[in-house]
């Protein structure tokens, strides 16, 4: 792929990995007529994440939250490239990468710029069982098995006479990791039992039993203590059985694995959810290990102020979850702001290459190349910083209760037992929804559930 500008210039090409949070706010802020663009991703679709875990059980519908690539595309300025593959290599030397689709076909694109936003994986921290046996809920194919699984588990347990021990199991549904996720899985699969099951199926609801397992004594850890103290009650209320205080260390085809007090227990599930936090996906690792010794963090790229990778710093940026930077969380919030400041940083760099090219025309000796080069120092000079602009924490806690930690002008403020903060949470959603259609349809999504039930079948 290559193009000039009207004035003959070269355009650079900039390859940009991944259609999440991060690529698609850079695409939606950049001026995508200044480079050749390509999208490299095994999804040809947005997922809006923090409706993910409504999905599984029928409150809101997962193509709901699926934007399509292409429609974002069709709002860029310039054209946009999309492949639908994945890459698995990155030759930052050469500034090259290989990429795969899902038939097996490889391609080696150029890059002048390349930006990985390629996110995280569930980490599983290699306990012995979990890939083999638990579901994760990071993409659209986790909904819709897990959506499978409680369906399936439900009506082999309406089949089974109510004393067959294997009702119980099938009726245990664990969730594994007290951070935002999977409090916000467990809350919505109570809900699900208390609000749409007691009336379809009073004899199963009853017999569910919603388990939330956390290895540290608290749950929503990020929180301010009144938030955490405020949200473990609601939950007790709302009849999840909230262990604390207890690690998984493994798992079986039909048990849970844990450590209390030292003491080893196990206990029967049905539908297992592992939400323990993230981990590097494979390209993520694969680029750090060819950067060598720029990059000793296991956790993730590292980058500097500038979004930079630390080893490649004159072509690759990194956003987002496959990122490790100190006080940048893995949040759809940071890797939204990271792609808008990105393409600010794009722009300007295309500044600095486009007089970098008028200077190569008129030659290094004469008079207006050196005030061209002072101009093109100062440049470089004065490109700013990425500064995170901390918002605040949400997260939904069931029973149409959210909580809230929030920083307004500096302050912070919080919303617990205020039914508004449920209002407050949808609203600030709804406001983040990449378009107007994913918008228009989650809503009605929400009032098809508020006044007709959940659609799980
Ligand atoms: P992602 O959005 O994960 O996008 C990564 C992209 O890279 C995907 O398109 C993927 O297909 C693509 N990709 C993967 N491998 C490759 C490859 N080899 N080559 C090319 N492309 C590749 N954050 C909040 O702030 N608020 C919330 O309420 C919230 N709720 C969440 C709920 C759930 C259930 C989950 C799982 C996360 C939630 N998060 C939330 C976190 C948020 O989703 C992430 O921080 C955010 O998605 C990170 O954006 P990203 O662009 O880095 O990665
Ligand atoms: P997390 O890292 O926030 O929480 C994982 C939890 O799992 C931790 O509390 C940890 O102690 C626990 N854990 C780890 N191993 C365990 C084990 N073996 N047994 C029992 N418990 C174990 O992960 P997450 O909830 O997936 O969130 C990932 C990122 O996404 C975070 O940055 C989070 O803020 C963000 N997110 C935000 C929201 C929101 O804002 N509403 C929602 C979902 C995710």
């Amino acid at each position: 792929q290559s193009s000039t500008f009207e004035n003959g210039s070269p355009k650079k090409t900039l390859i940009i990995l991944g259609t999440g949070w991060g690529a698609v706010s850079l695409l939606q802020s950049m001026d995508t007529t200044l480079y050749n663009v390509t999208v490299v991703s095994p999804r040809n679709y947005f997922l809006f994440t923090p409706f993910l875990t409504s999905t599984p059980v029928g409150a809101i519908d997962i193509n709901s939250i699926m934007e399509p690539i292409r429609h974002i595309l069709r709002s860029a300025k310039g054209e946009v490239k999309f492949l639908e593959a994945s890459a698995t290599d990155i030759d930052p030397e050469n500034k090259t990468i290989k990429v795969v689709n899902s038939s097996g076909d490889e391609r080696v694109l150029s890059y002048d710029y390349l930006v990985m936003s390629v996110g995280a994986k569930t980490t599983t921290f290699n306990i012995p069982g979990v890939r083999e046996n638990a579901f994760f809920i990071k993409e659209a194919h986790d909904s819709i098995r897990i959506r499978e699984k409680i369906m399936k588990n439900i009506e082999h347990a309406c089949f089974l006479d109510p004393s067959d021990p294997k009702r119980k199991q099938l009726l245990s549904f664990v969730v594994v990791g007290g951070g935002p996720t999977g409090v916000e899985m467990a809350a919505e699969l109570q809900d699900f039992v208390n609000e749409s099951l007691t009336k379809w199926m009073p004899d199963i609801a009853k017999d569910i039993t919603v388990h939330l397992v956390e290895g540290l004594p608290h749950i929503l850890n990020m929180f301010d203590k009144n938030i955490i103290t405020y949200s473990e009650e609601f939950i007790l209320k709302s009849k999840i059985n909230l262990i604390l205080n207890t690690f998984v260390k493994g798992v079986d085809a039909d048990n849970v694995h844990i450590e209390q007090n030292k003491v080893s227990k196990q206990f029967p599930y049905g539908i297992l959810i592992w939400a323990t936090g993230n981990q590097p996906r494979d390209i993520s690792v694969t680029l750090s290990k060819k950067l060598g010794e720029h990059q000793s963090e296991r956790r993730g790229l590292q980058i500097n102020e500038k979004l930079q990778v630390l080893g490649a710093e004159d072509s690759i940026f990194a956003i987002g979850d496959c990122t490790y930077h100190a006080g940048l969380a893995p949040t759809a919030q940071v890797a939204h702001q990271e792609g808008t400041y990105l393409s600010g940083l794009l722009a300007k760099l295309n500044e600095i290459d486009q007089l970098s090219w008028k200077i190569a025309q008129v030659g290094t000796s004469e008079k207006r190349a050196i005030k061209l080069k002072e101009k093109m120092r100062e440049m470089v000079i004065n490109l700013p910083d990425f500064v995170y602009d901390y918002k605040g924490s949400l997260a939904y806690i069931g029973a149409e209760r959210a909580v809230a930690d929030l920083k307004i002008a500096g302050k912070d403020y919080q919303l617990r037992e205020s039914p508004f903060a449920f209002f407050f949470w949808k609203m600030v959603y709804l406001s983040m929804c990449v378009s107007f259609r994913n918008c228009l349809v989650v809503s009605m999504d929400w009032f098809k559930t508020y006044f007709f039930g959940r659609g799980n079948v």
